[in-house]
């Protein structure tokens, strides 16, 4: 038994019970540890799926180049599915993000480029703007475009919502799902809302980002925008894959909680992951602590693994100089 190339790995992650830190809370949470995919993250799925859809619409020839802003974990996605398909891969990436994402996309044959983060997205030095530009420069070159591309949201809606539904038998009442993209809650969502309306979904957003404010006044409020630290969620932009009908509440999660939750998550559960997954959980938490009953189950999506954040918030110096320890 093998699989004829890693990308044959993707999806069919494990739901594992949390047992520690999901104290004094009724019902039962259950996480989706997506860092079991082979480039360790739930981005695996839509990169691949982007790629592949791409190809049956004709935009990608052999010997393409693909181009995207990304944080990280989607450009490992992207490198694998170029890697199985014979592309070349540039990534751009803003600054706040931890080296190792960078180093870990060059050692799956990438080119990185480094972009500011505290600039506008339109200004032609951020990391969207720099994309479009490659874009717009290299022949035979792919935009797969993460925020926008509705093959993000269609992938979760094929494989980790059914893969939901299965494995809870059904019983899932609630989801939990940090919102970058918006492509793992929204697709996960509208799954399970199609077997069940009652499924209820938490979007977990960072303070700093506009999500939240929108959802509940429909207006996009830059107010809202400031840096934050936490990897992977919030936006500064609305995007595309972001269907706000599909999530019914957002909570906002500070960088140190997600920061001290991520490490619980190691130390007491044995699940060593990335700092969304601490925003995720504690969000989920504070949620489950007013309204989660006896017999509901909640799933909380899990995106990525720790190996990326062992700089930031698995470093006992850094966590003390943010004041965090
Ligand atoms: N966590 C991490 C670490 C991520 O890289 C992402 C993707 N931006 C997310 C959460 C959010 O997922 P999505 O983009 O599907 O909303």
């Amino acid at each position: 038994m093998y699989l004829n190339h890693i990308v044959e790995a993707i999806g069919n992650t494990p739901l594992v019970k949390l047992n520690k830190v999901t104290e004094g809370i009724r019902g039962t949470v259950l996480a989706k540890v997506e860092y079991f995919n082979p480039g360790n993250s739930v981005k695996d799925r839509m990169a691949f799926k982007m790629i592949e859809d791409a190809e049956k619409a004709g935009l990608i020839k052999p010997g393409g180049t693909i181009i995207e802003g990304t944080s990280g974990n989607t450009g490992m996605g992207l490198a694998l599915a170029a890697i199985a398909k014979g592309y070349k891969c540039i990534f751009t990436m803003s600054d706040k993000q931890g080296k190792e994402k960078q180093d870990i996309l060059k050692a799956v044959g990438a080119q990185v480029i480094v972009c500011p983060t505290d600039v506008a997205p339109t200004d032609p030095r951020s990391y969207y703007s720099v994309a479009r530009k490659l874009n717009a420069e290299i022949p035979n070159s792919f935009y797969p475009n993460q925020y926008d591309n509705l093959s993000n949201t269609a992938a979760n809606y094929e494989s980790t919502g059914p893969e939901i539904w299965t494995q809870t038998d059904g019983k899932v009442t609630h989801l939990a799902c940090g919102v970058g993209t918006g492509g793992t809650i929204c697709g996960i969502s509208q799954y399970l809302k199609e077997q069940n309306p009652n499924v209820f979904a938490l979007g977990l957003d960072t303070y700093g980002s506009v999500f939240k404010k929108y959802k509940e006044t429909g207006i996009f409020d830059e107010t809202e925008i400031y840096p934050y630290k936490t990897e992977g969620i919030g936006e500064d932009i609305l995007p595309q894959n972001v269907n706000f009908d599909l999530i019914d509440m957002f909570l906002k999660v500070s960088d140190q909680d997600a920061a001290v939750m991520t490490r619980r998550l190691a130390k007491e559960e044995g699940l060593f992951v990335g700092w969304s997954c601490g925003s995720a959980v504690h969000g989920a938490l504070e949620y489950a602590k007013e309204h989660l009953k006896e017999d509901d189950i909640l799933v909380v999506v899990l995106p990525d693994h720790g190996t990326r954040y062992l700089g930031k918030i698995y470093n006992d110096d850094w966590m003390r100089e943010q004041g965090w320890l």
